[in-house]
């Protein structure tokens, strides 16, 4: 592969970062993924809207302009000839030496690669997954997206050493969202979401998925909600940049609704592949 590292392409055995870099000693980083469909990225403007968020909220600084990172993205992806898959972006505070203080006069270390992966014909999204639940200890403010994603991972862990695909987390009763995904119930024909603030990533996902159902007149209610909740609801399902819409048919080992996938989320999911598609670049 050929990947990128602070203005230059590369060969990835010859790409560097310092081992001073704050992002491996501090996880000061953050970063973001955006799913390539037939060669072409998927709502890059909200990634990189996004991006640009996260690095004012840490106080960090923009290495590239919006306009730069679009061709950084769209060479990269030509160059690994990437029809499906993700490019994957990391912005860290740079490399300084080690200290708690953010340091004044260091670069930011900007850093892209490719994946290639099959996104839409995946299995999951025929049968949905299962999840457990957690508490979320996470720190508090997930709406930035950060590189430290340890607790995530170690969810992760939990559910496939219990024989299920992912984890909802929890906090004070209620679900805040998935360990890499936005979390959704389907009630009565209604979705419920959690609202946005510093307890979720504010996923790209999840805005397009909201403004199509709102456009195929579906109701949405953006609250908390609870694990019990969840169980009693007729469909269950999770979005992501790079799974798009999946649904979840059990939940702490019982299963959602009918225990299939529901006709929303399925809905959803076709609406999302067909309509994201169009506004790709
Ligand atoms: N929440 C968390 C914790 C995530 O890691 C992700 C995926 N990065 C999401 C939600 C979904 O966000 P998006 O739709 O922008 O991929």
């Amino acid at each position: 592969r050929t990947v990128y590292v602070n203005g230059e392409y590369l060969p990835e055995t010859e790409a560097k970062v310092s081992i001073f870099d704050r992002g491996f000693l501090m996880a000061d980083g953050v970063y973001e993924v955006t799913t390539v469909l037939d060669g072409k990225l998927i709502d890059f403007d909200g990634h990189a809207k996004r991006l640009a968020r996260s690095l004012n909220e840490l106080e960090m600084k923009h290495p590239v302009t919006e306009e730069e990172l679009l061709a950084i993205h769209r060479k990269l992806v030509e160059v690994n000839e990437v029809e499906e898959g993700l490019v994957y972006l990391q912005v860290t505070r740079g490399a300084a030496d080690r200290d708690f203080a953010y340091p004044k006069d260091a670069e930011p270390t900007l850093v892209l690669f490719t994946q290639k992966k099959q996104a839409v014909n995946s299995p999951a999204a025929k049968t949905g997954i299962s999840v457990i639940s957690l508490p979320d200890i996470r720190w508090g403010r997930r709406d930035i997206k950060t590189v430290q994603l340890l607790y995530p991972s170690m969810g992760k862990m939990a559910a496939k050493a219990q024989g299920a695909d992912d984890a909802w987390l929890v906090e004070d009763g209620f679900v805040t969202e998935g360990t890499s995904n936005n979390a959704y119930i389907v009630k009565d024909g209604v979705i419920i979401t959690r609202n946005l603030g510093n307890e979720i990533l504010h996923g790209i996902t999840r805005a397009a998925v909201l403004r199509f159902a709102a456009e195929a007149q579906i109701k949405i209610e953006e609250r908390p909600f609870t694990i019990e909740e969840a169980k009693a609801a007729d469909e269950a399902f999770v979005t992501s940049a790079t799974t798009f819409v999946l649904p979840v048919t059990k939940i702490d080992g019982e299963a959602v609704g009918t225990g299939q996938v529901g006709p929303i989320a399925a809905r959803l999911r076709e609406i999302y592949l067909e309509e994201s598609r169009k506004t790709a670049v």
